[in-house]
């Protein structure tokens, strides 16, 4: 076996157990608490720091069966909820501490109501993200968000959260986001070497390992993927946005390269990209949190940005990545992001860039109708520079 098909053949093991083993393991090792957060961006540092580990819940993809999860919910929103619900109603989430639930719509919002109702004796603490960015008003707020977090990891773990241990915390996920960079940003310069569907069981594998344990495996893989060559193929490079929060199955990350594209950018398990660049270690850990999350971040259907044009992060990704379209991914009845799709959209023909758009289900069994739609979105891009 590859060295990185040994690593990514880890990382799945780790993807397909719905009843997070390794989290188990990490507790009975470690004798430490365990926290799941929800998408898209949670302050895991702040988690860390209580010594505690951040687990992230994306669902649970195509391998679950849905037997009580969907009489929770109306039949017109998206697969998520219902399929987190499952999870938590069978036990699989037991061995989690806590949940916490960043504001990004109304589903979250009601899942994390019915989360406190059902799990009573667990801390569940929906995490109100400000939509206002200066330091005076959205900043204040944060802030006083975040200490609340403390204050409830602290009473949890009996343990204070010292701004020593946060700024250690700020450390290791600095290395982390670096890491995750450069693996971006190999896969953009040599995509046939990284393959996306490697690629996104690697950044999956950050929802449960402890931090430092992700950044050398990340580090494993890119030195692992330089070292085996793969075959260059006349592929078309793509964008793909719109999947921050329920993923698409591994399947149709693995159609979507089969067709034809070379994914040189995504949004999928955006919350450990979402901070761009480093946070500051500064005197106050907590204020430098804040204020990394209202200065340089992604640009996403969830964040109401008003600094920047609708579109311009994303048709700088384009051109960061040399992309030569952009492809709108997103789960049917996903309201944030197909409510900003069309301004996207807009964006995107004005500056002349190609695109296609589809939606799925994280548990989609059928992948040959979009496997046919990016093939002929790759070839029109090949053969006339456009779609
Ligand atoms: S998939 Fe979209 S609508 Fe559903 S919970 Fe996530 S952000 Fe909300």
């Amino acid at each position: 076996m590859s060295e990185t098909r040994e690593i990514v053949e880890q990382c799945k093991v780790l993807y397909e157990d719905l009843s997070l083993a390794s989290v188990k393991e990490w507790k009975q090792r470690t004798g430490g608490r365990a926290i799941g957060f929800m998408p898209v961006y949670a302050p895991r540092e702040l988690v860390h720091a209580a010594g505690m580990l951040p687990v992230g819940i994306m669902g649970g993809g195509e391998n679950l069966e849905i037997i009580k999860g969907d009489a929770y919910f109306q039949s017109y929103i998206c697969h998520i909820p219902r399929s987190t619900i499952e999870l938590g109603v069978t036990g699989r989430l037991d061995c989690l501490d806590g949940m916490l639930f960043p504001a990004i719509c109304d589903v979250i919002r009601n899942l994390s109501g019915m989360w406190q109702m059902l799990f009573k004796d667990k801390l569940v603490r929906y995490l109100d993200l400000p939509q206002e960015f200066t330091k005076e008003i959205g900043g204040t707020f944060y802030k006083q968000e975040l200490q609340g977090l403390v204050h409830e990891l602290e009473k949890l773990g009996g343990k204070k959260v010292t701004p020593e241990a946060l700024r250690h915390s700020i450390k290791l996920f600095n290395e982390n986001r670096r890491a995750i960079e450069r693996l971006y940003n190999a896969r953009a310069e040599t995509p046939e070497n990284l393959p996306t569907y490697e690629l996104y069981l690697v950044m999956r594998a950050s929802n449960v390992l402890p931090v430092e344990e992700h950044t050398a495996l990340v580090e494993k893989y890119l030195a692992a993927a330089a070292r085996q060559k793969r075959n260059k193929l006349d592929n078309a490079r793509v964008v793909v946005t719109g999947a921050f929060c329920e993923q698409p199955p591994i399947a149709l990350i693995r159609a979507l390269e089969a067709s034809g594209c070379y994914v040189v950018d995504d949004d999928w398990v955006l919350g450990a990209r979402y901070l761009l660049g480093d946070v500051a270690m500064g005197e106050d850990p907590l204020q430098d949190l804040a204020n990394a999350y209202l200065g340089d971040c992604v640009e996403t259907a969830s964040r109401y940005e008003t600094r920047l044009e609708k579109g311009a992060f994303l048709i700088e990704r384009v051109k960061r990545y040399r992309a030569e379209g952009v492809v709108f991914c997103a789960p049917s009845f996903c309201d944030p992001a197909l409510l900003e799709r069309p301004m996207l959209v807009e964006a995107l023909n004005r500056a002349n860039v190609p695109h296609t758009s589809f939606n799925y289900a994280e548990n989609t069994s059928q992948y040959h109708v979009f496997k046919e739609q990016t093939g002929t979105f790759a070839d029109s891009i090949k053969l006339w520079g456009t779609a």
